[in-house]
């Protein structure tokens, strides 16, 4: 089964319109200096991030091309054809890069002006959202170690007498428990997050670290280091940031990239991804207990910006 979201034009895409012309028609329109070229789509799906031209879409404003499998075309033509807005507006398609999204971009363009340059606003987008690719993952963590022979076991980590047993099963029929030893410095943590439209699974469980593939069983990457409090996973670009009680370590492609460690901090926790942004909170020890403050991580440049402090 699939079906068709109509994607939110405000949140997903930097701007919708491209206007060449120099005249505003009232006050309120922004000039066309500060409009944003090239228009930067965030793909709904994964927050990949697509870039374009105004010469891609005039390429496709008269032309019937499409970059998607016949199959897809056929349902994403279907809906724009029960459509009265969307009936015979051009369109520009793609898969998403990262997730393979299959994705449509409605829009009017033609020439404006004096000079009939090419202007565009863009009117829809359209996801196509698969079910087989829509694998749903359930884990759960067991409460006991499971009985012998009762599930498919694997393995992760050093030896550990009292490890997390976490139970995979899926609609793909898959179900198996791993077993994930804990960090080395008595950490109490854990945290479990899937990665959409993978079958990856970043695992912290009392200060380890593990990144699996639940269908293939296997472990991906787990740091040496067993103190590990926070972490976040960029999967576009490959990124895998890691918090301690003392700052932060960023991986690509396994190996550490870039160590940050600002002074007297006592935790650092991760709270949400804009875009390029990651926002967090930095801990300081205070005489009244703990000081949250805000800090933001730049995932194209690596820089950390905290209060007057730059890393
Ligand atoms: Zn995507």
């Amino acid at each position: 089964m699939t079906r068709i979201v109509e994607i939110e034009i405000e949140k997903y895409l930097s701007t919708k319109e491209y206007n060449p012309s120099p005249h505003r028609f009232s006050p309120s329109e922004t000039p066309v200096a500060e409009r944003t070229i090239p228009i930067v789509y965030s793909c709904e799906n994964c927050g990949c991030q697509i870039s374009f031209k105004p010469d891609d879409f005039k390429k496709h404003n008269n032309s019937k091309n499409t970059n998607l499998q016949k199959n897809d075309k056929i349902i994403i033509d279907k809906y724009i054809k029960n459509s009265i807005d969307l009936f015979n507006l051009p369109s520009l398609d793609f898969y998403c890069p990262n997730c393979n999204q299959p994705t449509t971009i409605l829009f009017k363009g033609g020439p404006s002006g004096y000079w009939g340059i090419f202007e565009l606003e863009i009117e829809k987008i359209l996801g196509l959202k698969k079910n087989r690719i829509e694998v749903t993952i359930n884990f759960k963590i067991l409460e006991s170690n499971p009985i012998s022979g009762k599930f498919d076991e694997k393995y992760f980590g050093e030896t550990d007498t009292n490890p997390l047993w976490i139970r995979f099963t899926s609609n793909d029929f898959s179900d198996w428990v791993g077993s994930f030893a804990s960090g080395d410095i008595g950490l109490s943590n854990s945290k479990i997050i899937e990665i959409d439209n993978t079958s990856k699974v970043g695992i912290l469980i009392n200060g380890a670290f593990y990144l699996i593939d639940r269908s293939l069983k296997e472990l991906i990457f787990k740091p040496d280091q067993g103190y590990f409090t926070d972490f976040y996973l960029v999967p576009d670009i490959e990124l895998l940031i890691l918090a301690t009680n003392w700052g932060i370590h960023i991986f690509k492609d396994k190996e550490i990239i870039k160590e940050i460690r600002p002074d007297f901090v006592d935790g650092v926790k991760f709270i949400k991804r804009k875009e390029n942004l990651l926002t967090g909170e930095i801990c300081e020890p205070t005489e009244n207990g703990d000081d949250w403050s805000e800090f933001e991580l730049n995932l194209q440049t690596l820089k950390l910006k905290w209060k007057k402090y730059e890393y």
